[in-house]
């Protein structure tokens, strides 16, 4: 099959033939339809993530395709289904399954990171009967592996942890991939949004897909206060969808009493630890959750909505690329940071 590989951290990623991935005894091999390019990939290539401890190495974790071969133990899916997958393999086994939270299985494995990846023709999914997210006939596979892992992350952290309820004010802090996400389903969820960027392109996309008030983090001078003061006095929700110990912070400190701050984008422990407004979250009451994507058996309720056109991930898609495009658009992502998601199509046509 062909494959994006690379065989150093940082080196150019290069289109190569390499060996068909075969399925688990579990597991499926999928052929890939369309596949998102991901700051995790960057961050990966870069050498900073641990799973990925054998190079060469073929990026990719957001994909929709058709299974093209099972293993012997596999009963519920077939050759021919067409799928997604959540970007977190969960082992169906461990305690963290069984309770029905398979997005932080203790036994975890990432297509991408712990083995080859969707930037191919072809990937390997372990442990398929947990996995597998059927899709509906008439979904698109780039719609379907736009849920990749910041639509379906950013809909766990609204719906489950946010539990927003229509009226309520939600702040959205930083609007990338993820954060575009959590406006539109914040919105979808009759949720007033407030969102807060640096970028003037980012909040014009916000406002398209829903937002009400958009803050310029750059223009103002305390990013906080202007969230309680156009919120009535806070944000009942609020989601840092960048990472950042900063916008970390802000996110908690526009909160009203009793509010729910939901933790989306990474905090590396490289970006320096993240200083939390503690004394505020004891004597406001107010909750700390962290969100770490969705399990499969999650994504019914959140496939319903894209099918009946409340949620459109595929306008987060800013372009579709082929797979000899997608190494120097992994490369720029550092640089040269696209609007929008990107969209990798394997075999030329999602
Ligand atoms: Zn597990
Ligand atoms: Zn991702």
């Amino acid at each position: 099959m062909r494959a994006v590989v690379y065989e150093q951290f940082g080196a150019m990623p290069e289109v190569r033939e390499v060996a068909d991935p075969a399925p688990a005894r579990d597991g499926v091999v999928i052929g890939v339809e369309a596949t998102g390019l991901c700051r995790s990939d960057w961050h990966g290539w870069q050498g900073h993530d641990s799973d990925i401890r054998v190079l060469p190495h073929v990026p990719g974790h957001e994909l929709a395709g058709v299974v093209q071969a099972v293993g012997a133990e596999v009963t519920q899916w077939r050759a021919g289904d067409r799928v997604t997958v959540p970007f977190i393999s969960a082992c169906g086994r461990c305690a963290s399954c069984a309770a029905g939270d398979q997005q932080v299985c203790q036994r975890q494995t990432q297509p991408g990171f712990t083995h080859w990846g969707s930037f191919a023709e072809f990937v390997a999914v372990d442990h398929a009967e947990v996995n597998l997210v059927r899709l509906p006939e008439d979904m698109r596979y780039s719609t379907a592996a736009a849920l990749g892992c910041r639509f379906a992350t950013a809909f766990r952290a609204v719906v489950a942890h946010g539990r927003v309820e229509p009226g309520q004010w939600v702040a959205v802090h930083g609007c990338g991939g993820v954060g575009l996400s959590a406006v539109m389903i914040a919105a979808a969820a009759g949720a007033r949004v407030v969102a807060v960027d640096l970028s003037p392109g980012a909040l014009a996309l916000a406002a398209e897909f829903g937002a009400e008030v958009c803050v310029d983090g750059g223009a103002v001078a305390d990013v906080p206060a202007a969230i309680v003061s156009a919120t009535g006095g806070g944000a009942h929700v609020s989601l840092d969808a960048l990472g950042s110990p900063a916008t970390c912070a802000a996110s908690i400190l526009g909160l009203r009493r009793r509010g729910r701050h939901v933790q989306v984008g990474l905090l590396p422990l490289a970006a320096g630890p993240a200083v939390l407004p503690m004394e505020r979250v004891i004597g406001w009451e107010l909750q700390v959750l962290g969100s770490h994507g969705m399990a499969a058996h999650a994504y019914p309720a959140m496939i319903g909505m894209v099918r009946a056109g409340t949620l459109r991930p595929d306008r987060l898609i800013a372009r579709t690329i082929g797979l000899d495009e997608a190494g120097p658009a992994l490369a720029s992502m550092h640089t040269a940071p696209p609007t929008g998601m990107t969209m990798i199509s394997p075999r030329g046509a999602a």
